[in-house]
């Protein structure tokens, strides 16, 4: 026989229970802020067409150039396992017309990333993200909803110290504009830039400023703000009105860019104080070119991408313990093998109901049952031997107060229907 040992690829995690219970928070965290945003669920596939990202996340981007697990189907076409969401957001938008819709389109989603990177705390090669995508307006108030969801999610996990650093990228044409003034701070300095940062210069300068090992050499590089027309600035001042309104603290930060051209106005990270190297938690912003881009018509578009595995990462930092798991209403004890059998039936009928109980499988003696309901926290523990199953009875004792009474055999789901929440 065999007896190889598997291990869970590079990068990749295992949540395990315990650690499980964290994340169902936070995920319920991010749902009931998007019902009360107004943005609904959108799910889409864990892979796409190879083409989708190159067009949809850029070819000049680290994702598109490094990270991409991508393989060939049997049928011979290039697939990518998705390594964000947006552009699969945007892909099924356009393929269901849902910008056939009278309203603005808000959309939410969560789920699996994959990228293949050097794994180190924080960073993973599957990961997950909660993100929104907002479709068909260019008011300037969606701007700051979208950043005002994605700073409630950290503040109302209690996560401190996260800021939002926003930016406007402005237009394509004011880009153009502002890519010679950048070509000509960094000329000088080509021959000291990493490699990356080199063909970048070539293909999407801007993209240089966003390069992680070159990021001190560009603290005097010209800001994109001196280069914003009239309409770019009145959409970012309206936004930082907005935002102040609101009392969402941000710091501006020219040097933030999404270097596509499909990107727009405004640019924003949320960062987090004191985690170390990897302090972005979160970023997003608005793609006024993309849904054209990928194949559908000219309609406006904003959202975020915030990583969880980074909020697990602060929460530990913070010394922050989110709720642990949820206590067992019931832990039952048969004795003897008739109760038995009436055991089954009543913990069939009390999870029908909505209770949460469990039992012995192991054939272990009573004192090992309650052992197991403590380490359940078990609120109850219901003993039925064959005389209180003769008299149509359960013993029924609280694990918190110790205190012990009977109840009719038919009545105790009602008991529990009654005090169960
Ligand atoms: P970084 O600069 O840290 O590589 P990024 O710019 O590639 O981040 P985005 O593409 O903007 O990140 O993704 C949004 C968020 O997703 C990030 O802020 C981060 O929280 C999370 N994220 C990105 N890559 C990873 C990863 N490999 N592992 C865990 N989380 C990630
Ligand atoms: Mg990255």
């Amino acid at each position: 026989m065999a007896s190889e040992k598997f291990e869970k690829p590079t990068g990749t995690q295992d949540i395990l229970p315990g650690a499980v219970e964290k994340w169902q928070f936070i995920e319920e965290k991010a749902r009931d802020l998007c019902r009360r945003y107004n943005y609904r669920e959108i799910r889409t596939p864990i892979f796409e067409q190879t083409e989708l990202f190159e067009r949809g996340v850029g070819e000049t981007t680290d994702i598109v150039e490094k990270e991409m697990y991508t393989f060939k189907d049997k049928g011979d076409r290039s697939m990518t396992l998705r390594p964000e969401g947006t552009a699969g957001v945007v892909r099924a938008y356009v393929q269901n017309k849902l910008y056939g819709e009278p309203d603005v389109t808000k959309l939410f989603y969560m789920g699996p990333m994959f990228r293949y990177e050097r794994p180190q705390a924080g960073r993973y090669r599957q990961f997950h993200q909660f993100g929104v995508e907002v479709f068909g307006t260019t008011d300037p108030a969606i701007d700051a909803e979208v950043i005002a969801l994605g700073y409630s999610f950290y503040k109302e996990l209690g996560l401190s110290g996260v800021k939002a650093e926003i930016n406007s990228v402005g237009t394509p044409e004011v880009r153009a504009a502002y890519r010679s003034t950048l070509l000509a701070f960094l000329e000088p300095m080509r021959d000291n830039l990493c490699s990356d940062c080199q063909s970048r210069m070539e293909r999407n300068p801007l993209r240089v400023l966003d390069c992680k090992k070159d990021q001190e050499k560009f603290v005097n590089a010209p800001s994109i703000l001196d280069s914003l027309d009239e309409e770019c600035s009145t959409h970012f001042d309206k936004v930082k009105g907005y935002l102040d309104a609101m009392g969402i603290e941000y710091e501006i930060n020219p040097r933030l860019v999404r270097g596509l051209d499909y990107y727009t106005h405004t640019a924003f990270e949320f960062k987090a104080q004191g985690i170390g190297a990897i302090d972005t938690v979160g970023g997003g912003g608005r793609f006024n070119g993309l849904v054209d881009q990928i194949g559908g018509p000219e309609q406006p578009g904003i959202g975020f991408g915030i990583g969880l595995e980074r909020i697990q990462l602060i929460l530990e930092h913070q010394g922050i313990n989110l709720t642990s798991a949820k206590p067992l209403d019931v832990y039952l004890v048969a004795l003897g093998e008739a109760a038995e059998q009436k055991l089954t039936k009543l913990i069939y009928e009390l999870r029908s109901h909505g209770v949460a109980a469990d039992r012995d499988y192991l054939g272990r003696k009573m004192k090992a049952q309650m052992k197991s309901a403590d380490r359940l926290h078990a609120r109850y523990t219901a003993i039925l031997g064959d005389d209180e199953l003769e008299r149509g009875e359960i013993a029924l004792k609280s694990m918190e107060t110790g205190e012990q009474r009977t109840v009719k055999l038919d009545s105790l789901v009602q008991e529990f229907v009654k005090t169960s929440h």
